[in-house]
C-alpha cells in the first residue's frame, strides 16, 4: 500500500483540532474500524455501500466507482479500505497531487487486478492531463497512452481488468463535471453527532488501554469538532495529562481540565477558529466579507480555510455563506466574548444564499 501522504497546510501545522493528517497519527492505524459493522456514524453512506457492496459480489463484479466527499477526518480513507476488505480485493492508495504524469496513473492502472481498489485522495487535485487518461479507465476500463513524442509519436490502447475507483475529495465543488459524473456512487460524510463520537472515543480508550468513565466520554466527544480524527488525537493528549498527574480514571473533570490547558473551548473550537471569528468580528464587523480578504488578514491560504475551518464553523450556526462573503452570527460573537453589532440581524436577512456550495 502506498503511504497516506501527509496533506498538512501552514493553517493546520500542529493544530491539534485539525481534522488533517499530522506526524504521530500512525496510532491512526490501530484506532481503524476494519468492518463496516465496526464503522459508527454516517449511517445512510453505510447502508448504502452495504447494499452495493453484497450486489456487486453476488454478481461477482467490479462494485460501481464511489465518491467520498466531506470534511477531513471523518473516515473517507477509513471507509474506502473497508470496502475493499469487504470486496475481499486488494487495496491501493494514492492522492490526487502525487500523480505528476499520465504515465504514473497509467502504472497504478495496469498493476490492478480485477475488481481492486484503487483509492485516489484528493482527487480534486488531479492534474488535468492525468485526469483525461482517467475518464476512459474509469468508464470503458481502457487505458489511452501516447507513446514517444513528435511525428514518431503513436498512440496505443491498453485493457485494464475492471476495478473500483474511490475517490475522496474535501471539495467536490472543485471536481470537473466529467470526473463528478463517472463516479456511479457518490456518498457525503457529514460530521459526527456528539453521541456517535462517544462510542467512538469509547471504542479508543478500549485501544489504547485508558480508563475513561462515561462522562469523560461525553466530554471529549462534545469537543471533538464533530471529527473522529479529532477524537482520537484529543483522546490521546488527555491520556498524557492523566498519565502525568496521575489521575487513573479520567471523567468530566479530569478531560476538561486537559481540554482547557490544550486551548479546546467548550464548543470544540480552538485558537485558530476564535482567531478566524475574531478577525471577521473586529476587523469587519461581522462581516460579510470576502474569504480571500479574511485569509489576507489571517495570514492563512484560502484552500485551507474554506476545507478545515469553516464547515465545522458554519455547521455550529457561527458562520454563514453569502453571495457576498462570510457573516457571522449574533452566536459566534458571543460565543467569543462581544456584543454583535446592531442590525447583524437584518445583514442576515438580505443575504439568505450560498455562493459555493
Ligand atoms: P479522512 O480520510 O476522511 O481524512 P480517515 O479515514 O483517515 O479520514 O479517518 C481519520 C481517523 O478517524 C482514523 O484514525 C479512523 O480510525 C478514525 N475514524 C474515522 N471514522 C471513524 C468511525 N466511523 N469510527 C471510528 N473511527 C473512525
Amino acid at each position: 500500500m502506498t503511504p497516506k501522504p501527509a496533506k498538512d497546510t501552514p493553517v493546520d501545522a500542529g493544530r491539534l483540532v485539525s481534522g488533517a493528517t499530522a506526524e504521530g497519527d500512525d496510532f491512526e492505524r490501530h484506532l481503524r474500524p476494519q468492518q463496516l459493522g465496526d464503522f459508527i456514524g454516517q449511517r445512510q453512506a453505510r447502508e448504502n455501500l452495504q447494499v452495493f457492496i453484497q450486489a456487486a459480489r453476488a454478481r461477482d463484479e467490479a462494485l460501481d466507482h464511489v465518491l467520498l466527499h466531506g470534511p477531513p477526518g471523518l473516515g473517507k480513507t477509513t471507509l474506502a479500505q473497508i470496502v475493499a476488505r469487504e470486496l475481499g480485493v486488494s487495496f491501493k492508495a494514492t492522492s490526487g497531487p502525487v500523480i505528476a504524469k499520465a504515465g504514473d496513473l497509467a502504472a497504478l492502472l495496469t498493476n490492478l487486478e480485477a475488481r481492486d481498489v484503487l483509492f485516489i485522495d484528493e482527487i480534486h487535485r488531479l492534474n488535468p492531463a492525468v485526469e483525461e487518461i482517467l475518464y476512459p479507465a474509469m468508464e470503458d476500463f481502457q487505458l489511452d497512452l501516447i507513446i514517444g513524442e513528435g511525428p514518431s509519436a503513436r498512440s496505443v490502447r491498453i485493457d485494464l481488468p475492471p476495478f473500483t475507483l474511490v475517490g475522496a475529495t474535501t471539495r467536490s465543488g472543485l471536481l470537473t463535471t466529467p470526473l463528478r459524473e463517472r463516479f456511479g456512487i457518490p456518498l457525503r460524510l457529514n460530521f459526527y453527532e456528539a453521541d456517535e463520537l462517544e462510542l467512538i472515543v469509547r471504542r479508543g480508550a478500549r485501544i489504547l488501554a485508558l480508563e475513561l468513565d462515561a462522562s469523560g466520554a461525553r466530554e471529549i466527544a462534545r469537543r471533538a469538532r464533530g471529527t473522529p480524527r479529532v477524537a482520537g488525537r484529543l483522546l490521546r493528549r488527555v491520556r498524557d495529562f492523566a498519565a502525568v498527574s496521575g489521575v487513573k480514571t479520567v471523567d468530566a473533570a479530569a478531560a476538561d481540565a486537559a481540554l482547557q490547558r490544550l486551548e479546546v473551548d467548550a464548543r470544540g473550537l480552538d485558537a485558530m477558529d476564535r482567531r478566524y471569528l475574531g478577525v471577521i468580528a473586529r476587523d469587519f464587523q461581522g462581516g460579510p466579507v470576502g474569504v480571500e480578504t479574511i485569509a489576507a488578514a489571517l495570514s492563512e491560504p484560502r484552500d485551507a480555510l474554506e476545507d478545515i475551518i469553516e464547515p465545522y464553523l458554519i455547521q455550529q450556526g457561527f458562520l454563514q455563506r453569502t453571495p457576498r462573503g462570510r457573516l457571522l452570527t449574533a452566536q459566534a460573537f458571543a460565543h467569543i466574548g462581544l456584543t454583535a453589532p446592531a442590525g447583524l440581524a437584518g445583514r442576515q436577512l438580505d443575504m439568505l444564499g450560498d455562493d459555493d456550495a
